[in-house]
């Protein structure tokens, strides 16, 4: 996209990722004048339509979306689309223990529910968000612009924030939203204080070919040094192949240096027994990459003109897939109160309307991020008698149904 000749924006939402773009969809009927800009090139609107959906060519960053998400993604109009390239639902999800006989299983039958939720490549979502903003008058893409600095200036409009870039453009807004990601420059720029460890364990993730078929079916087994998630994918939306899957295999840091100097054949070999051979042999992977986990919460998500949403706010441990979908009821908490706060005749950064969107995601962020910490800890524990109860645990959970079902009913974002 050109570099917008207009400068003066009512918001500037920063990053055009998953968060980012599906906020400027949620803004499309407002009157605000809106900036979606981000350091890459967003992705053409005809390179969607190039996407190679070839069995060989998934993209290696993937994600579980929720029913929330999933409905948020159709409010937006581009959910049929998303569905339509490559997306595959699951019914099931089976969790076990490495270390005993603890297992806990989930399904959408016992909700009444069609699915559990549904697994797309990152790519694919962004393409489909970006191609929906190009049809947006209210919303200007800016590409290429890598945020370098930024000043609160005071004009005849008020106050509002000057982000510049490296290449030396600038654009004025009344408020900016921070949708840059884990390493957000804007959340550093400002200095707002996060409470962040390092999970140390990183995540190997890739694509491989099974010898059994998933069964539109998750699963994750909790070794001792980090959960391994094999998650379904489907190869094309008439194509009944179910052999794919995406594999997030969270590890040691030096295991996972030792996993990526692996030739395929041997990589395959561990991978198939680390899963206890559930689905068989693994016949194919393809390039494998590692992202160190770190856990990390902004303390506020709002300063003056500035707010947080998505990874700029919160990271959190992937083993229950719940990151983009907690950005993304984020974005739809923001969106409503912005819109709330037009309609009453506030301004757009006014401080009671922001204070709203906090109170509405803080506490809810935070106890998932609690709640992802306890599992990470409970299942790295050797002692034999924590592990026995752990396993005593996750037996009985699993034949109480009431208690089941709010826990995948929480996962799926439908209460919250
Ligand atoms: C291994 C792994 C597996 C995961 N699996 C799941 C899952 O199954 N389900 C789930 O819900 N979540 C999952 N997550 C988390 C999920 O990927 C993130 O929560 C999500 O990508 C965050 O989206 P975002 O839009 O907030 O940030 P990002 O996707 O990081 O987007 C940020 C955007 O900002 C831009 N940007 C950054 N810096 C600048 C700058 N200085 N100037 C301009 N632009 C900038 C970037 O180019 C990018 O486009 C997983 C994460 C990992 C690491």
């Amino acid at each position: 996209m050109a570099v917008a000749q207009l400068t003066e924006f009512d918001i500037v939402i920063a990053g055009a990722g998953m968060v980012g773009a599906s906020l400027a969809c949620l803004l499309a009927d407002t009157p605000l004048r809106i900036a979606l800009i981000d350091r890459l090139p967003l992705t053409p609107a005809s390179s969607s339509e190039e996407h190679e959906l070839s069995s060989d060519k998934f993209d290696p960053r993937v994600s579980a979306i929720s029913q929330a998400s999933q409905q948020l993604f159709r409010d937006i109009g581009v959910w049929d689309g998303i569905a339509a390239k490559r997306a595959c639902n699951y019914q099931a999800m089976e969790v076990w223990d490495a270390e005993g006989t603890g297992s806990i299983s989930f399904s959408a039958t016992q909700i009444s529910e069609p699915e559990l939720g549904s697994i797309v490549e990152n790519s694919i979502i962004t393409a489909m968000l970006h191609n929906r903003i190009a049809q947006l008058e209210n919303v200007t893409a800016i590409s290429l612009f890598s945020i370098e600095s930024f000043e609160s200036i005071e004009d005849e409009r008020g106050s509002r924030i000057e982000i510049n870039a490296s290449e030396g453009q600038s654009i004025r807004a009344g408020l900016v939203v921070a949708a840059d990601g884990a390493n957000s420059k804007l959340r550093q720029l400002a200095n707002f204080e996060c409470r962040e460890w390092d999970y140390e364990q990183h995540a190997l993730v890739t694509t491989v070919r099974t010898e059994r078929e998933h069964l539109n079916t998750a699963r994750q087994r909790f070794l001792e040094t980090g959960p391994l998630a094999f998650l379904p994918l489907r190869v094309a939306q008439h194509d009944d192949d179910q052999h794919f899957c995406s594999i997030v295999w969270s590890m040691l840091p030096e295991q996972a240096e030792r996993m990526q100097a692996l030739s395929e054949a041997e990589f395959n070999t561990e991978l198939a027994a680390a899963l206890e051979f559930k689905l068989g042999a693994i016949k194919w992977s393809d390039k494998r990459f590692v992202f160190p986990l770190r856990q990390r919460h902004a303390i506020d998500y709002v300063k003056d003109n500035i707010v947080l949403v998505g990874d700029a706010a919160h990271t959190i441990h992937p083993l229950a897939g719940q990151g983009v979908n907690l950005g993304l009821l984020d974005v739809r908490a923001l969106a409503e109160e912005l819109t709330g706060g037009i309609q009453a005749g506030r301004s757009i950064a006014d401080s009671v309307v922001l204070a709203r969107y906090q109170r509405r995601r803080k506490g809810n962020n935070l106890s998932m991020m609690w709640l992802m910490e306890g599992f990470k800890r409970l299942f790295a524990q050797q002692d034999l008698g924590i592990r026995w109860l752990r396993n005593m645990g996750m037996n009985a959970a699993d034949k109480m149904m009431p208690v089941k079902n709010q826990m995948v009913r929480k996962a799926m974002g439908l209460d919250n």
